[in-house]
């Protein structure tokens, strides 16, 4: 867990919070007024007071999802809390909120992840995820029961998760971000996905695609070489019309490393100049 995610436990705690979370509740206890407006060139801002420790959230009205408005006013509760964004200007882009792709700053990220806590707290949703048996299906229940969007729940698992996994988005049928979780370290090759062979192909050509897990190549999401890593890959992905986006949902099952191991080592075995030298010396010269 970082500082950021560690300041949002603390602020839940403090104020007794045991469920999912009303974010209007919290606002007002922190001097927060939270206003939707018209606007174009934002998701949220935050105005703060000169003189008092209060403020307004402002929200663009024109956010069409519920679950994406109070991910935003997570996200500007964040940037109200942490104490290094005390100076920031906080107008936050739609492109940055709700998102975890290296090329937002770190100030959008940590104010994301400050809101992925607020809004799933690690200790509430951690025993209602089964995070040893990744399935779309149960974090759907979760973000239906915490107001959150599957993107920002299927991330907050793969977070949690001690399995291997991997959450990735693609928009217009070309993969802009993904997250691992942590027990899954093989790079994918982004700017070669989705594949035309994944089920998140299919669903950008408009096709069907089952709404389950289903095994598929590895090479699908992983680079040739590193294939022989993985020993099966399932693909569970969904359309998200509103954002032309589909998210994709893998897990993997992991060649044994171990095993892996040993054969580079049995290999070096047999190049161990040692063993080479001393059959070649014993030639007549
Ligand atoms: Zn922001």
């Amino acid at each position: 867990m970082n500082a950021v995610e560690r300041l949002a436990e603390l602020f839940l705690d403090r104020l007794g919070v045991n469920g999912p979370p009303d974010l209007f509740a919290i606002a007002t206890k922190i001097g927060l007024r939270i206003k939707e407006v018209e606007a174009d060139g934002f998701d949220g801002t935050l105005v703060r007071a000169l003189d008092a420790p209060k403020g307004i959230i402002a929200i663009n009205s024109r956010i069409r999802e519920h679950t994406r408005k109070r991910f935003a006013i997570g996200h500007e509760i964040g940037h109200y809390l942490i104490p290094h964004h005390q100076h920031l200007e906080n107008v936050c882009r739609p492109n940055t909120i709700e998102r975890w792709h290296s090329g937002i700053s770190q100030t959008e990220r940590e104010a994301n992840e400050f809101s992925a806590e607020l809004l799933l707290p690690r200790k509430i949703v951690a025993p209602l995820f089964g995070l040893n048996d990744p399935s779309l299906e149960r974090i759907r229940k979760v973000a239906a029961e915490f107001s959150t969007s599957l993107t920002a729940t299927a991330y907050r698992f793969v977070e949690l998760t001690d399995k291997p996994c991997c959450l990735v988005w693609s928009e217009r049928n070309r993969t802009r971000w993904y997250v691992p979780s942590a027990t899954f370290r093989i790079p994918l090759p982004v700017s070669e996905l989705p594949s035309p062979h994944s089920m998140a192909a299919k669903l950008f050509a408009g096709q069907h695609a089952p709404d389950q897990f289903v095994e598929i190549p590895q090479e699908t999401w992983l680079n040739r070489w590193d294939a022989h890593r993985v020993r099966r890959v399932l693909e569970h992905s969904v359309a998200l019309s509103s954002y032309e986006a589909v998210l994709s949902f893998l897990e993997f099952e992991l060649e044994d490393e171990k095993h892996e191991d040993d054969e580079r080592s049995e290999l070096l075995e047999e190049l161990d100049p040692n063993r080479y030298h001393s059959a070649t010396r014993r030639k007549p010269t």
